[in-house]
C-alpha cells in the first residue's frame, strides 16, 4: 500500500476557499452568508454516519456502485501494458455527473431547499441533475445555451421528461458560459428556496470541495478493486479533464501513494492557438471566472477566450483549483490530445472491446494508449468516465467514411 510520506498533497481548501493560489471565493455580496451557511451544512453532514449511509444505498440500489474495474485484455495484448478501465460509463444516466449530483441533491433536502438551479452544456450534468430532482421531489431549473438546446435535443428532451423546467440563454455565445452566468443570476434572486448544483469541481468555495467530495467515491472503490485484482497499485492513472470532477474523483486516493504516476488528459480540440481549444491548465494563464482563481484561457487583452472540444464536456475555458493546485506542486502531470486522436480512440475501444465510449472518455483512452507503447511493463488505470450513446449522432456525420 502507499507509503503515505507526503500528507500535505491531498489537501483541502483553506478557510477562504484556495488549494495553494487557486480557487476562493470571488462572490456577490449578498451571497457571502449563504455560501458560508452551506459550508457549515456540508462540514457537519459529510462526517455524519447517517448521511453517508444514505448516499452508500443510493450509490449501491440507484446507481448501480459499485462500478467495476476491467481488464481490457484486447487493448492489452495490442498496445503492451496492461490496461485497465474504471467503468464509471455503467452508471445510471451513463457517466460519473450522477455520483455529484444525487449528493448535491441529498443536500438540499438536508437544507431543506425546494428547487436546485443548474447549468449545462452538452446536457450531461442537466440529465443527471433532472434525475436527482425528480427522485428527492424538488423542483428543478436548468439554465441551457440556445445554441446547446439546439444541438441536443435527446438530452433536452429527457430533462423534459423528468419534470425539469429547461430555461433557454440567449445571451452572448449562446453555450455554457452564459448558462452558468443566467444560472448564477437566477441563484441570487432565489437562493433562500433554492441551491445551485454546480456541474464539476469548479466555482466559488465551497462547490469544488463539495462536488469532489461525491466524486471521490470512484478512486476508493478503484484502488480497493485494483489490489484485488492485481496484487498491486497501478504504475500510471488517466483521466480526462474539463472541469475535472472525474479526474480528481479518481486521484485522490492515489495522491500520496508516491510511486503512482497521474495524468490528467486535456482537450487539444484543432491546435495550440487561442480559441482551437479548452487546455486551460497547458494553453491558460491564472485569472477568474464564475467566483474562482484558477488557470483560464484568455486572449492577448486578458478576456475570457471561447474554449473548444470535440468533447462538449470538456468545453470549459477555465478548470478547478485543485488541479491548478497539483500542477504546480508537480504530483499530477498535464497534457493534451486532439480531437482527432480522441476520435481515433473512440472508434479503438468500440472495435477492439465492445465498448462505446464517451467523447470526452475517448482522450483519455487516447492517452493511455500512448503511454502503453511507451511503457510496456506498466499497468495502466484509466477513468471511462461516460458511455458515447450521446455521440452517436454527431460520430457518425464526423467521420462518414470511419464505418
Ligand atoms: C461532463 C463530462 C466530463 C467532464 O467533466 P469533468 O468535471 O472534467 O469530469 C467527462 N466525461 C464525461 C462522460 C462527462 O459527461
Amino acid at each position: 500500500m502507499g507509503l503515505n510520506t507526503q500528507q500535505t498533497i491531498n489537501i483541502q481548501p483553506n478557510q477562504n476557499g484556495f488549494y495553494g493560489d487557486y480557487g476562493g471565493q470571488f462572490l456577490d455580496e449578498n451571497l457571502k452568508n449563504e455560501f458560508q451557511k452551506i459550508t457549515n451544512a456540508f462540514l457537519i453532514l459529510k462526517e455524519d454516519k447517517k448521511f453517508n449511509e444514505e448516499l452508500d444505498l443510493l450509490y449501491k440500489h440507484y446507481v448501480g456502485r459499485p462500478s467495476s474495474l476491467y481488464y481490457a485484455q484486447n487493448l492489452s495484448t495490442k498496445y503492451g501494458a496492461e490496461i485497465y478501465l474504471k467503468r464509471e460509463d455503467l452508471n445510471h444516466t451513463g457517466a460519473h455527473k450522477i455520483n455529484h449530483a444525487l449528493g448535491e441533491a441529498l443536500l438540499a433536502k438536508k437544507l431543506g431547499k425546494k428547487k436546485i438551479i443548474a447549468e449545462t452544456g452538452a446536457g450531461q450534468h442537466g440529465v443527471a441533475t433532472a434525475t436527482a430532482a425528480a427522485l428527492f421531489g424538488l423542483d428543478c431549473d436548468i439554465y441551457m445555451g440556445e445554441i446547446d438546446i439546439q444541438k441536443e435535443k435527446p438530452n433536452v428532451d429527457k430533462m423534459k421528461i423528468l419534470g425539469a423546467n429547461v430555461i433557454c440563454v440567449k445571451s452572448g455565445g449562446r453555450a455554457l458560459k452564459e448558462a452558468v452566468d443566467e444560472a448564477f443570476k437566477a441563484y441570487l434572486r432565489e437562493y433562500n428556496s433554492a441551491i445551485y448544483a454546480i456541474g464539476s469541481v469548479v466555482g466559488p468555495h465551497p462547490f469544488p470541495m463539495i462536488v469532489e467530495y461525491f466524486q471521490s467515491i470512484i478512486g476508493r472503490e478503484a484502488k480497493k478493486q485494483f489490489l484485488e485484482l492485481t496484487g498491486s497499485l497501478p504504475n500510471s492513472i488517466v483521466a480526462c479533464v474539463g472541469g475535472g470532477s472525474n479526474a480528481i474523483g479518481l486521484f485522490n486516493a492515489f495522491l500520496d501513494d508516491e510511486f503512482v504516476k497521474i495524468y490528467g488528459v486535456e482537450p487539444l480540440g484543432k491546435g495550440a492557438s487561442i480559441g482551437e481549444n479548452a487546455a486551460s491548465l497547458t494553453h491558460g494563464k491564472d485569472g477568474i471566472i464564475h467566483g474562482f482563481k484558477c488557470k483560464l484561457l484568455q486572449d492577448r487583452n486578458g478576456n475570457v477566450a471561447n474554449a473548444y472540444s470535440i468533447a462538449s464536456g470538456l468545453d470549459y475555458p477555465g478548470v478547478g483549483p485543485k488541479h491548478c493546485y497539483l500542477q504546480k506542486i508537480g504530483r499530477v502531470s498535464y497534457d493534451t490530445i486532439s480531437d482527432k486522436d480522441a476520435v481515433q480512440a473512440f472508434f479503438e475501444l468500440s472495435k477492439m472491446e465492445g465498448i462505446i465510449p464517451a467523447l470526452e472518455s475517448s482522450h483519455a483512452i487516447a492517452y493511455a494508449l500512448k503511454l502503453a507503447q511507451q511503457n510496456p511493463e506498466e499497468k495502466i488505470l484509466v477513468n471511462l468516465s461516460g458511455r458515447g450513446d450521446k455521440d452517436i449522432d454527431f460520430i457518425i456525420n464526423y467521420e462518414k467514411n470511419a464505418i
